[in-house]
C-alpha cells in the first residue's frame, strides 16, 4: 500500500470524506481528526507521525500473540496459494476448519467437542442464540426460548448481540429488539453493592437475580441464561467468586442452559484458555473469536458442548443457518498457527503463573495511592482502573453522560493505547507482555492520571 504518498491531513481528508467509523461520533471525529495507525511490531503501534505507542488493549481485546508474526503471514499465505477460499456447506469442508476444530475440542472444557464458525463474535453470538432455540425446538419444548442476560453485557452490534448485550445507549437505537430477552442486574460490586455487603454475599445476590428473572418468566419459558465471564466492554466488571458457582446451580436446577461469551477471555487472557476453565464453570455453548487468530484474520468459533450437538445429531433436520465464510480456510490456518505459537511460548503460563499476578501487583503499588483511582480490578491479563474525582464517595471524575475520552487522550500522549468506558480505563494487553513492560505501563498510566489532575 502507498499510504506512504498521503500527508496525514490527506488522508484524514479522505478518511473524512469517504469512511464511517464504528462507535464514532462522526460529527466529534470530523472536529478531532483520526489518528491512523500504520504499522506495529511486539506490543508497540506506531502512527504516521512516528509515534511509538504501547498497546494495551492488543487493538480491540484481540492481538494475543503479539505483533510482528511472520509464521502467521506465513500460514495465510501458503493457504492462500493452496485454496484461498472454499465452504463447509453442502456435504463439503476443507481441512483447515476440520483440523482446527479437533484442536478446540482438545483445549476447550471436557463436555465441549462440536464447533460452529462465524467471522466475528457477533455472527457467532447470532449463532448461539439461533442455536439454544432450536435445540430446544428439537427436543419437543419450543416454549423454551427465553435468554436472560445481563445490564452492561456486550455481546456484539448485529440485531441480535445488541438485543442479548445490555448496554442502554445501543438499546436506545435498536428500534426493534430480538423478542424474549430479558435483562439482569450484573454482578459489579464497586457500584452495585450495598453499604457493607461483603463481596460473596453481593455474588450471591446478583446471581439471585439471575433465578428470579428465570421464576417470573417460568423456568418451562427460559432456554439459556448468557454472560461474560468477566463483563469486558462492560468496563472489566469482574464477579465476586461465589458468583459463577451460584449461577451454574441455578442453571442446573432450573433446566436452563449456560451460554458462555469468552469473545474476550478466551485464549488465554485469564491465565487458562478460556476462563470457563480458570472459573470452573461448564457451560453448553462459548462463544469465541478475537484471540483465535490474535486478529491476524477475522474469525469466530461457537463452541457446542454435547448435550446441544448430540441431540442436533440424533435427531437431524437441516439447522438453515451459516455464513459464506464459516470456516474459512485461511482463517483457520492462522488460528491454528496462532495457538501453536501459544502453546509452545508457554504464554497461557505465564499470564497465569507470572504477568498476570505481577499485573495485579505493580498496579496497585504504582497507581493504587493516586488521589483520581477509586479501585483497581485485575485477572490474567484483563484490568480496569477505576477513575473517580473523589476516592471516598467514589464520586464520577466526569460529569455523566460526558463522553469518556480525557484519560483516554492523555494516555494517549502519555505513550499508551486505553479505552475508556464511562470513568474506567481498561487494559488488555497482548499475551507477550513481560513484567518489563508492565513497568512501562503503570509508569504511562500515571503520567496519564497525573495530566488528568
Ligand atoms: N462478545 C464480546 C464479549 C465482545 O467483547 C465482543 C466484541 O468486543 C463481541 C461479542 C462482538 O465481537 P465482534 O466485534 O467480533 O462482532
Amino acid at each position: 500500500m502507498t499510504y506512504q504518498n498521503y500527508s496525514l491531513d490527506q488522508l484524514r481528508a479522505i478518511d473524512n470524506a469517504h469512511h464511517l467509523h464504528p462507535f464514532t461520533d462522526h460529527k466529534d471525529l470530523r472536529a478531532a481528526g483520526t489518528r491512523v495507525v500504520v504499522s506495529a511490531e511486539g506490543p508497540f503501534v506506531y502512527d504516521t507521525e512516528g509515534n511509538e505507542i504501547l498497546d494495551a488493549m492488543a487493538g480491540l481485546w484481540c492481538v494475543n500473540a503479539g505483533y510482528g508474526r511472520e509464521e502467521l503471514v506465513e500460514a495465510a499465505t501458503a493457504q492462500m496459494r493452496e485454496l484461498p477460499y472454499y465452504n463447509s456447506f453442502f456435504r463439503c469442508t476443507t481441512p483447515t476448519p476440520t483440523l482446527l476444530s479437533q484442536k478446540l475440542a482438545e483445549i476447550s472444557p471436557g463436555n465441549i467437542n462440536q464447533v460452529f464458525y462465524g467471522s466475528s463474535g457477533s455472527e457467532s453470538n447470532d449463532t448461539a442464540l439461533r442455536l439454544v432455540r432450536h435445540y430446544w425446538a428439537l427436543e419437543g419444548r419450543p416454549e423454551k426460548n427465553i435468554v436472560i442476560s445481563r445490564n452492561w453485557a456486550y455481546h456484539g452490534s448485529t440485531i441480535a448481540g445488541t438485543s442479548l448485550g445490555g448496554m442502554e445507549a445501543m438499546h436506545a437505537q435498536l428500534y426493534g429488539a430480538v423478542p424474549n430477552i430479558r435483562h439482569v442486574m450484573c454482578p459489579y460490586a464497586y457500584e452495585n453493592a450495598e453499604p457493607g455487603e461483603s463481596d460473596h454475599d453481593f455474588g450471591l445476590r446478583a446471581a439471585k437475580a439471575v433465578e428470579d428473572a428465570i421464576l417470573e418468566a417460568g423456568a418451562e419459558n427460559v432456554a439459556a441464561f448468557i454472560g461474560e465471564p468477566i463483563q469486558g466492554a462492560g468496563g472489566v466488571k469482574i464477579p465476586p467468586a461465589s458468583y459463577w458457582p451460584e449461577i451454574q446451580r441455578i442453571c442446573e436446577k432450573y433446566d436452563v442452559l449456560l451460554m458462555l461469551d469468552e469473545v474476550i477471555t478466551g485464549y488465554g487472557r485469564t491465565g487458562e484458555w478460556f476462563a470457563a476453565q480458570s472459573m470452573n464453570i461448564k457451560p453448553d455453548t462459548i462463544t469465541t473469536a478475537k484471540g483465535l487468530t490474535s486478529g491476524y484474520q477475522p474469525l469466530s468459533a461457537l463452541l457446542v458442548g454435547d448435550r446441544i450437538a448430540n441431540t442436533l445429531v440424533e435427531k437431524g433436520g437441516e439447522f438453515y443457518h451459516g455464513y459464506t465464510y464459516s470456516g474459512h480456510p485461511v482463517a483457520c490456518a492462522v488460528a491454528l498457527k496462532n495457538i501453536e505459537i501459544i502453546e509452545r511460548e508457554g504464554l497461557i503460563d505465564r499470564v497465569r503463573e507470572d504477568t498476570g499476578p505481577y499485573l495485579g501487583d505493580a498496579l496497585k503499588a504504582g497507581l493504587g495511592d493516586h488521589p483520581l483511582v477509586g479501585e483497581i480490578r485485575t485477572c490474567g491479563l484483563l484490568a480496569a482502573v477505576e477513575i473517580v474525582r473523589d476516592k471516598s464517595t467514589r464520586e464520577r471524575f466526569q460529569p455523566a453522560g460526558s463522553a469518556p475520552v480525557v484519560i483516554r487522550d492523555h494516555a494517549i500522549a502519555s505513550g499508551i493505547m486505553m479505552r475508556a468506558v464511562m470513568d474506567t480505563m481498561i487494559m488488555s494487553p497482548p499475551l507477550i507482555w513481560t513484567r518489563e513492560t508492565v513497568d512501562m505501563a503503570v509508569e504511562r498510566i500515571g503520567k496519564a492520571l497525573d495530566l488528568a489532575q
